[in-house]
């Protein structure tokens, strides 16, 4: 089989509501996901999706769509899809690191290769553990009483536990903030914390001892990816376990992070750390050094989710004392695949698709709806 078109559309899709994060991504309003169809000769088609974010991951739409464009698809034209080996190999020929653009590739290679043989792409892991996963919310920064709102709706929609979004300019607001909302919820509902990489190391070890008596599971990137050395000390200064989500895009950062002794859990994105591939690579890694993985998302649309659904029930090392982030749509304008059928919020849950591939049908409707510019690159473009 080979690839003979690939297809790049980027979307903007606004959220339901502005999300308020860390002081250092401030509000997010619109989602812009980029879209890849990738066409072979044998007439299957698969769907693959990154999901730029300029602030966390340094891409945004239009350095992805370039990218894919003037790059990564002109090489892959002719290659077989099913060879993950070689499309890796080939797009780092290309150009170095922009693993999330990558991931758009990774994904739709899975698609077609799982659609080819009638395989869902969990089989091609190695097979499942599992016929769904556990599913959380996530709530932005607000007033102490909106977040006790927002997690006490959380726990009467269904949702498996809630992500509070702290890393705000006052961390003393952001400790009564996570006390009101555990008050609200009672003892035994799971809560976590993210600040993505909001304060410095003195700020999260003062709003650590602060919060240390309200059964948080764990707390996110308290501090600047690159600092893994004030990981460590946060580390050691706090009774709480920590989670790496921005520092750990690639498995070099995830094995800084066990060596330096600065990490209990990763938060794996299938499109931050570049694809199903390399993800799994590092959930692997963890597994062999006594890290539990976190299957967290970007802002990001239902192929994304449905590739991180098809690698989460593989891993035999995920976190279980709180669900994982697999409703992003949720937060969406819409799906503009069937993913979204899959959540089943009241049960707190996110099941398998019996179809094969990534298990999703792309919505041709929802993508015309969204789409704001469409690119295309065959056997021709390329010469
Ligand atoms: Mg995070």
């Amino acid at each position: 089989m080979k690839i003979t078109k690939i297809q790049i559309d980027t979307l903007a899709v606004p959220l339901l509501h502005p999300y308020h994060l860390s002081r250092e991504y401030g509000v997010f309003s619109t989602a812009t996901p980029v879209v890849v169809r990738l066409f072979t000769d044998e007439g299957t088609v698969g769907y693959g999706e990154c999901d730029p974010w300029p602030l966390f991951t340094g891409d945004s739409a239009a350095v992805s769509a370039l990218i894919l464009e003037r790059h990564l698809a002109p090489m892959l034209i002719g290659k077989d899809p099913t060879n993950l080996n070689e499309i890796h190999r080939t797009m780092d020929a290309c150009i170095r690191n922009q693993h999330l653009t990558k991931s758009a590739i990774d994904m739709a290679c899975y698609d077609v290769w799982g659609k080819s043989v009638g395989m869902p792409v969990h089989q091609l892991l190695g097979g499942k553990r599992r016929d769904s996963m556990r599913c959380m919310w996530s709530i932005g920064g607000s007033t102490p009483e909106e977040s006790a709102a927002e997690v006490l709706e959380a726990k009467r929609l269904g949702y498996d536990g809630c992500m509070i979004k702290i890393g705000g300019a006052d961390w003393r607001l952001d400790a009564a903030r996570t006390a009101a909302a555990r008050e609200a919820v009672g003892a035994d509902y799971p809560l976590i914390v993210d600040a993505n990489q909001g304060w410095d190391v003195d700020t999260a070890i003062r709003y650590g001892k602060e919060i240390r008596r309200l059964g948080i599971l764990f707390f996110e990137q308290p501090v600047q990816s690159w600092d893994v050395w004030g990981m460590a000390k946060i580390r050691r200064a706090l009774d709480i376990p920590l989670s790496a989500d921005e520092g750990v895009m690639t498995l070099q950062d995830a094995r800084a992070l066990v060596e330096k002794e600065a990490v209990d859990v990763f938060s794996i994105k299938v499109t931050k750390n570049g694809g199903i591939r390399p993800a799994k690579e590092i959930c692997d890694y963890a597994a062999a050094s006594g890290v539990q993985v976190f299957f967290n998302s970007m802002i990001e649309e239902g192929i994304t989710e449905a590739a991180s659904l098809q690698l989460g029930v593989t891993c035999g090392n995920i976190v279980t004392s709180i669900g994982h982030a697999y409703f992003s749509p949720n937060r969406l304008d819409g799906d503009i695949c069937s993913y979204h059928k899959q959540i089943r919020v009241c049960d707190g849950e996110t099941v398998l698709s019996p179809l094969p591939g990534l298990g999703v049908e792309l919505d041709e409707e929802a993508m015309h709806r969204y789409t704001v510019d469409t690119r295309a690159v065959t056997e021709a473009y390329r010469a």
